[in-house]
């Protein structure tokens, strides 16, 4: 399998190539193609969280929950009124969690290219991306939430590569390789398909595809209330 500088370099050469791609057709500012080629150069090392904590891995929950706490420390500053002070409090909480809870639940969790190396996992991974990334222009939030599954995929794509030099080849890559859309493992499975859904619903509220369900409810409540349903309303 790639070793992770490899990784590192064919998600570096996707990353540039996107960002030249965002910046020469003008769909957003330069400054967020650069930041879209970084976030998928990045990105394409996260498939690999799912290994033992090499030096690496350690290293990859260090980034990763310091860009969870800037994330945080930024939605909240735009989007509530908290304090300051509470901010950088809840940002601080954000990446003890990521560093040390994660980088836990993922030894105990994870098994190394289960469902982690898998097309679902790239979706979901630039979903996740794109309900937490809340930029005011939404090109740019699209441009970087797609630059996450990007770099994701290049990952998968370099493993599946390697997988095909091997001497079971192209038959190990169709049964479980890393492009794949279902493992072995059935709990797993039904895991990662659940949380999918439930990521590609949050984006298709953000995107106003969908109304939240509490207009339903309230739309539901007040058919309740209607006299033909409840005599005792209206009276
Ligand atoms: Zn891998």
């Amino acid at each position: 399998m790639a070793a992770f500088h490899q990784h590192l370099g064919f998600s570096a050469f996707t990353g540039a190539a996107y960002s030249a791609t965002l910046w020469y057709s003008g769909t957003v500012q330069p400054p967020v193609a650069l930041l879209a080629g970084a976030t998928c150069t990045f990105a394409g090392m996260l498939p690999d969280l799912d290994s033992d904590s090499s030096k690496p891995v350690r290293e990859l929950f260090n980034v990763l929950g310091m860009v969870a706490a800037l994330l945080t420390a930024h939605r909240l500053r735009r989007q509530t009124v908290l304090p300051p002070e509470s901010c950088l409090l809840a940002a601080a909480v954000v990446y003890l969690g990521v560093r040390y809870g994660a980088a836990m639940l993922f030894r105990w969790c994870t098994v190394h290219r289960g469902m982690f190396h898998s097309l679902p996992a790239a979706l979901i991974a630039g979903g996740l991306m794109f309900l937490v990334y809340d930029p005011p222009e939404m090109a740019a939030r699209e441009a970087v939430a797609a630059a996450v599954s990007l770099g994701y995929l290049s990952h998968l794509v370099l493993d599946a590569l390697w997988q095909l030099r091997s001497p079971e080849g192209f038959f190990a890559l169709w049964h479980g390789g890393p492009l794949k859309l279902f493992g072995p493992s059935r709990w797993a499975n039904a895991l990662c398909w659940s949380l999918l859904l439930l990521i590609a619903y949050g984006v298709a509220i953000e995107l106003n595809w969908v109304s939240p369900l509490e207009p339903y409810s309230q739309r539901w409540l007040s058919a309740l209330d209607h006299p033909r349903h409840n005599p005792l309303a209206g009276r």
